[in-house]
């Protein structure tokens, strides 16, 4: 009996209910408002804190606290870092909080989520103090050619975070402790053996104090590595599954995905900067007596930079989702090669269409999709099964077969 790829991911598919169906659907479309909103929201932020003058208050301030100017930049980051987050905190608690329990995706109390949030707040301010304090140096340093090394600053600082953030940010949200012994565990580390990953231990963490969310991670660079997954997902997912998923997850780490996606957004980001010097002069010579805001050294014009950048952003919303996303096909790639689960793999993208549409159009895929649509997924696995496992495995599951010599 031949094994249809086309009616296997059907077949998938068609376990899901109406209901369920209708439900991600509502969900993952909403965030695509999301990303509009979270957009204008940012710029209303930017124009309520230069229209009103408070972003020049800010500077001055800052500039009584200290003479050093250096330290003045960072007393007006932090004071921008702070004031930015109290400020969106309504629109944060809407769209962490009420529209994730709305749908059923999160296990936080309110009192959870704005401790996490303050948390948040905490390692944004470590770094964000940082990167501003650091960017205006250079700006001060290199008035004509400060977005191209104001760039690289913000990249290596973008490195750093991700070098230091399985260390150091992680464990601030969540527990992490050794997965307990058991054939699955062994499994896991045979597979990361297999592919060459230096680890002698699996760790779990309780996602679930957070959320419903299925996931798994393997980090480090530069020759460390950990292999993390969540409580949700081993709770939930059937042991085909786990596997599935981790093969994804190691060939993240095997492909050096994390510094290719460093390089990638790097090149974004300096891109990005490149079109700063221009705009921001000259919107700051039309607007800047009545914003308070001098030439593009002066930090409370920091509002106007972070408002140009994320229009920036949001017009490369589809080529920032192009980026990841081919990440995560060649990583689907990889781990249906290494775990040789597609039907794991496929019900783990099941598990998965809780919060991600599973059958958009094909520009509506490339636009907002950052990883590959539920029904490519699935459908992906199972051109696999049908050429790399030996049809006489497949013959099990197919109720109409009759063995060879059967009457
Ligand atoms: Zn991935």
């Amino acid at each position: 009996m031949h094994f249809d790829p086309d009616v296997a991911t059907r077949a998938y598919l068609a376990t899901l209910s109406v209901a369920a169906h209708i439900r991600s659907d509502a969900y993952f479309e909403g965030g695509y408002w999301l990303i509009l909103w979270d957009f204008l929201l940012g710029l209303a932020m930017a124009w309520v804190l230069l229209g009103t003058g408070l972003s020049r208050r800010m500077r001055l301030w800052a500039e009584r606290v200290t003479r050093w100017t250096w330290l003045q930049t960072a007393v007006y980051a932090a004071q921008y870092l702070v004031i930015s987050t109290v400020m969106l905190l309504p629109w944060a608690a809407y769209e962490e909080y009420f529209r994730e329990h709305q749908y059923g995706m999160s296990n936080q109390t309110l009192p959870l989520w704005l401790s996490d949030t303050a948390k948040g707040l905490a390692v944004t301010l470590v770094f964000g103090v940082v990167a501003i304090t650091v960017i205006y140096a250079v700006i001060r340093r290199a008035p004509r050619t400060w977005w191209l090394w104001g760039s690289l600053v913000a990249v290596a600082i973008l490195a750093l975070l991700i070098a230091v953030a399985p260390t150091y940010v992680e464990p601030v949200f969540n527990k992490f402790y050794p997965l307990p012994e058991s054939p699955l565990k062994a499994q896991i580390l045979s597979l990361a053996r297999a592919n060459g990953i230096p680890v002698s231990q699996v760790y779990e963490f309780d996602a679930s104090r957070q959320t419903t969310k299925m996931s798994a991670h393997v980090s480090g660079m530069f020759g460390t590595a950990q292999i993390s997954l969540n409580d949700n997902l081993m709770n939930r997912a059937a042991p085909e599954e786990v596997r599935a998923v981790l093969g994804h997850e190691m060939g993240h780490y095997v492909l050096n995905h994390d510094t290719k996606l460093l390089l990638s957004f790097g090149l974004v980001i300096v891109i990005g900067f490149a079109w700063l010097p221009w705009a921001y002069e000259r919107l700051a010579r039309r607007y800047g007596g009545r914003w308070g805001i001098g030439d593009v050294r002066d930090v409370a014009g920091l509002p106007l930079l972070v408002a140009l950048f994320s229009c920036y952003m949001f017009v490369l919303t589809p080529v920032n989702n192009t980026i990841t996303r081919t990440v995560e096909t060649e990583a689907d790639a990889f781990g249906l090669n290494a775990a040789r689960q597609p039907d794991g793999f496929a019900q783990a993208a099941l598990h998965l269409s809780e919060y991600r549409k599973m059958e958009p159009g094909k520009w509506e895929e490339i636009i907002f999709f950052d990883h590959p649509s539920g029904w490519n997924r699935i459908h992906r696995a199972m051109v696999w099964k049908a050429e790399n496992i030996d049809t006489a495995d497949i013959v099990q599951y197919d109720a109409d077969h009759h063995p060879p010599g059967a009457p």
